[in-house]
């Protein structure tokens, strides 16, 4: 709807507190103590957590070790609270693209420091020029912290299917990949991605039935209930028990499928943004889905 890609254009001239009247729905807030909370809610639902501290597409390496030390602060505060959850990160907010030796260093510092805890650190993945050096890092951190790490997958990326069997060398029973699939949410060029609703769909239920067939862990990250429904059918084929995947969903969407998921017996994470970059990230998310725009008309209007 053009007001709704009206409103998404206008989103980063508009005052901060009106934007956070929407965007408080889906971020945790400024702190990590407000990370936490969230987190300790969910988890008292019975559900999990994973963490991201906001910030990507750095300027500097100033900013990179700041973020890193974000990071290392989150995992001792978070496993001091003794709350279930990991942690999710953004390669490009260590300095991926402006020295990947750099980025590398942090990222291997915070899996190190998580690994200490017996945790987990997901890396996400970010726009196509990103894919080839997230699925590098990802292999040279893993091969030190097998059990540690793990990657996110696009669906909507024409080589993800490939990517997914190309990895299967650092695959194992004892340790298996673990991959969270999601559809993606990047604007790419046709020539290296589905960009039609049912191809996205049918190529993300291509590439999760193919980690079932290969006893890996995916972490099915969607809204979407089609594709929920697509996944029990799997769970169902393969006969795969509820400790040998997930459901995720990112904070303050779609809590009612959320419910019906955790209902039926499923495991379930959920993702929470939160930090002191939080304008950037819901202008940046709500200008890449322009539809969201029709949400903030209602909590600016209606609340
Ligand atoms: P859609 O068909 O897009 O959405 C289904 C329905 O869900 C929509 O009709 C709408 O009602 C609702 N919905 C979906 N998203 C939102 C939203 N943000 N706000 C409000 N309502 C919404 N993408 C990446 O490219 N890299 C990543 O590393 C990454 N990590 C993710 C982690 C998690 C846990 C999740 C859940 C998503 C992640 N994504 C990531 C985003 C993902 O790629 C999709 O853009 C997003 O999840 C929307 O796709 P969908 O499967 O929910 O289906």
């Amino acid at each position: 709807m053009l007001i709704n890609k009206l409103i998404s254009n206008m989103l980063p001239y508009m005052p901060k507190n009106l934007v956070w009247v929407f965007s408080k729905e889906y971020i945790a807030g400024e702190s990590i103590a407000d990370a936490i909370e969230a987190a300790r809610q969910l988890n008292s639902e019975g559900i999990m957590a994973t963490i991201d501290v906001l910030g990507e597409f750095i300027k500097n390496l100033d900013e990179a070790e700041a973020n890193k030390q974000e990071y290392l602060r989150l995992i001792d505060k978070v496993e001091e609270a003794d709350v279930d959850s990991n942690y999710s990160l953004k390669p490009t907010s260590f300095g991926l693209l402006i020295d990947k030796e750099v980025a590398f260093n942090h990222i291997r510092e915070i899996v190190a420091k998580a690994a200490s805890y017996d945790n987990f650190v997901r890396i996400d993945m970010e726009d196509s020029p990103c894919t080839d050096l997230e699925i590098e890092l990802f292999r040279k951190i893993k091969e030190e912290f097998p059990k540690n790490v793990g990657l996110v997958l696009q669906a909507y990326l024409k080589r993800t299917n490939q990517d997914i069997r190309d990895m299967k060398d650092i695959h194992s029973d004892e340790v298996p990949l673990n991959f969270r699939l999601c559809k993606g949410i990047y604007v790419e060029p046709e020539a290296i991605a589905y960009k039609k609703y049912n191809d996205i769909n049918t190529h993300y239920l291509e590439d999760l039935e193919l980690m079932f067939q290969e006893k890996m862990y995916p972490a099915i990250a969607t809204h979407d209930k089609n594709l929920v429904e697509g996944a029990y059918k799997l769970i169902e084929k393969y006969g795969a028990t509820k400790d040998q995947y997930e459901f995720q969903m990112l904070y303050g969407v779609t809590p009612a499928l959320r419910k019906s998921i955790l209902d039926n017996g499923h495991r379930m994470r959920v993702y929470i943004p939160f930090g002191k970059d939080w304008f950037g990230y819901s202008t940046r998310r709500l200008k890449e889905n322009p539809n969201m725009a029709g949400a903030i008309i209602k909590a600016i209007f209606f609340k």
